[in-house]
């Protein structure tokens, strides 16, 4: 049945040779290397669930000339594996000690001066001039300093930077909307952006890179550009705005699949009703499988009876609710325990995708992807690529 008979329960597949494939794809698109910008590919989170060190190095091979990552661990960890490359963290906590990140070349984010004080801590403590992104809020009202409190965070980091402390290597910020092209705070918030780099510009600072645009921004307003742009789901080859189809020419392969096996078969009669509450009542006699994966295992318990998979072929969905080790799914005649059940993948042979998945379950991709494989981490991933190369 399956090409890859070696696993017991279920796995999880990631196809690093698809996360290079797409980042040389988005290379492409936004023509890094010739006028275009650099491209960071984003691998925070265990690279959205696909391995922080596997999609690193897949990201490398495909032309990544930056790596972004959220925490502070993630970065040191990429470091003590091998990555040498420009590197960008970028949610420091209150009192952070700055000095390893300094000290392992990993470029840092101030978000307030209070930060920007640590950060010249850190650099103090170990002889060496910080790499510091100021991020601006321009409209998110997440991270970053907000307008009111911009000037303020620029001139202290002019003072650090000819104290020779710091160097401003970046200034940046993030949107909100750029999965909705339309919509009307991206101007605003470009706007946002390019009265903040007046500001640094008036107080004397020249950072190497000024950085906006995430996956979508990045693909859909070329004026977001700038000198950086920051690929995170589309490197994992899902789409950053799904109902935006002309992101679709790119053909950006999905890398991630999970599939199982079937652990047990049975045939259900008119009437019989599935898993807890009964959700779920054979209106017909039906055949269905039972698998071994459950929201212990990261499947979303708002899949239930909605979340598609594909077994002998066949697209079916899930009967009844998830459990915590397993759920229930329509199958076709002939199962038998032990065959393939085929949850998502690239969606090249007819199997669902994360997308679909997303969609059953009222989220975006991101989260399936990210999330799956759960906290108890009982389910085998395997990485693979083309030439093997880089597993
Ligand atoms: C996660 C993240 C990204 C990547 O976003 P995608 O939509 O996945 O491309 C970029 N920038 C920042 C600040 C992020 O937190």
């Amino acid at each position: 049945m399956s090409e890859h008979e070696d696993y017991r329960r279920a796995e999880i597949v990631v196809d690093l040779g698809a996360i290079r494939r797409n980042v040389e794809k988005l290379c492409d698109a936004v023509a890094a290397g010739s006028d275009g910008p650099a491209v960071m590919v984003v691998v925070k989170a265990d690279g959205y669930g696909h391995g922080l060190f596997g999609s690193a190095r897949a990201a490398r091979a495909g032309g990544a000339t930056w790596l972004g990552v959220a925490d502070r661990d993630e970065a040191l960890d990429l470091r003590e594996e091998g990555d040498t490359g420009r590197m960008l963290a970028w949610l420091g906590m209150p009192g952070e000690d700055y000095g390893p990140l300094i000290e392992a070349d990993v470029d840092v984010a101030a978000y307030s001066t209070q930060q920007l004080e640590e950060i010249v801590e850190g650099a103090t403590a170990t002889g060496k001039v910080a790499r510091v992104h100021l991020k601006v809020d321009t409209g998110l009202s997440r991270g970053g300093a907000p307008l009111s409190t911009w000037k303020g965070l620029v001139d202290a980091a002019a003072k650090a930077e000819k104290a020779g402390h710091v160097k401003v290597a970046g200034i940046w910020s993030h949107f909100a909307c750029s999965d909705e092209p339309e919509h009307a705070s991206n101007d605003l918030q470009e706007e946002a952006f390019e009265a903040a780099l007046e500001v640094a510009d008036k107080a004397g600072l020249e950072p190497e890179v000024r950085h906006l645009a995430n996956s979508a921004a990045a693909l859909l307003r070329p004026s977001s550009w700038y000198d950086l742009v920051r690929f995170g789901i589309a490197a994992y080859g899902l789409s950053p705005a799904p109902h935006v189809t002309n992101i679709d020419h790119l053909e950006l392969e999905p890398a991630m699949t999970v599939h199982a096996k079937a652990a047990l078969t049975k045939d259900l009669a008119i009437g019989d009703a599935v898993s807890y509450g009964h959700t779920f009542t054979a209106e017909r006699p039906m055949r269905v499988a039972l698998v071994p994966l459950g929201y212990g295992d990261g499947i979303p318990r708002h899949a239930s009876s909605l979340g598609p998979v594909q077994i002998r072929g066949h697209r079916g969905r899930i009967l009844g609710r998830v459990c915590m080790d397993q759920f229930v799914a329509e199958a076709p005649r002939g199962t038998v325990a032990g065959d393939e059940v085929v949850l998502f993948g690239p969606g090249t042979n007819g199997e669902p995708t994360a997308q679909e998945w997303a969609e059953a379950c009222g989220t975006i991709s991101y989260e399936i992807v990210t999330r799956m494989g759960g906290s108890a981490n009982r389910v085998a991933k395997r990485w693979t690529d083309d030439d093997g190369s880089l597993v």
